[in-house]
């Protein structure tokens, strides 16, 4: 299947008010295109220099996402153009943001990782660094950044439950801060292999790789 078929088949059943972030890393800007001919504007990326290229050579409406673990002394690189940076794991990271983005005469749009997997090697907040960093002074000396919400990544299992209970985790906390902030509006969860677990689980945002672009090959890159 093409790449166009692939984004109609996951869009037909997506509900009005979640958002396909299509993951392009490690693909060609031909691929892209291929996306965005078929009227995809939102595309992911996890490594810094391949979003910076890929920014240059590609149409400027595009919503560029970094989805991936960054690195503070990265952000300067990505802070002219980014959307939306998803995978924000600390209070140094979110000032280094909010200092780049200053100097770029923006407000950036982040989310807060929230550690909901088993597994140890994944980033993130735990639910009581998350809630501490809300009610901290120095969050609020930031200004040119915007928590929008929050993003998370179930467990590698194949046990539905486990994966569930993980992204309900989540939403817990998301509602619980959506009630009480009211920019917090974009729940980040779900992949190819579990986005619609995600979906019935309160995902507004899912970030979907392999299902449209097919598996990647790092052996090449
Ligand atoms: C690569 C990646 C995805 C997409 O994964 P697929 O399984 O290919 O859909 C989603 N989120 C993050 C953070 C990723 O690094």
């Amino acid at each position: 299947m093409s790449v166009a078929e692939n984004l109609q088949r996951i869009k037909q059943k997506l509900p009005a008010h979640v958002t396909l972030v299509a993951v392009s890393k490690t693909k060609p800007v031909e691929l892209i295109t291929e996306a965005y001919n078929a009227g995809q504007r939102d595309f992911g990326e996890n490594y810094i220099q391949e979003l910076e290229d890929k920014n240059k050579r590609l149409p400027a409406d595009i919503r560029w996402h970094a989805i991936g673990h960054l690195q503070s002394n990265k952000v300067k690189y990505i802070a002219p153009f980014v959307y939306l940076i998803h995978a924000v794991d600390s209070l140094k990271l979110l000032q280094e943001i909010n200092k780049q983005a200053l100097k770029n005469s923006r407000v950036i749009n982040c989310l807060l990782q929230i550690h909901i997997a088993k597994e140890e090697t994944k980033f993130g907040f735990d639910v009581t660094e998350c809630e501490e960093l809300f009610n901290s002074e120095a969050l609020k000396q930031l200004h040119n950044i915007k928590i929008v919400g929050l993003m998370g990544m179930a467990t590698n299992t194949e046990n539905q439950n486990v994966i569930k209970d993980e992204f309900a985790a989540l939403k817990k906390l998301f509602d619980k801060l959506a009630t009480q902030y009211a920019d917090i509006k974009t729940l980040s969860m779900g992949m190819s292999s579990d986005y619609k677990l995600a979906i019935q689980e309160g995902s507004t945002l899912i970030r979907i790789g392999s299902s449209i672009f097919g598996e990647r090959d790092y052996s090449k890159s």
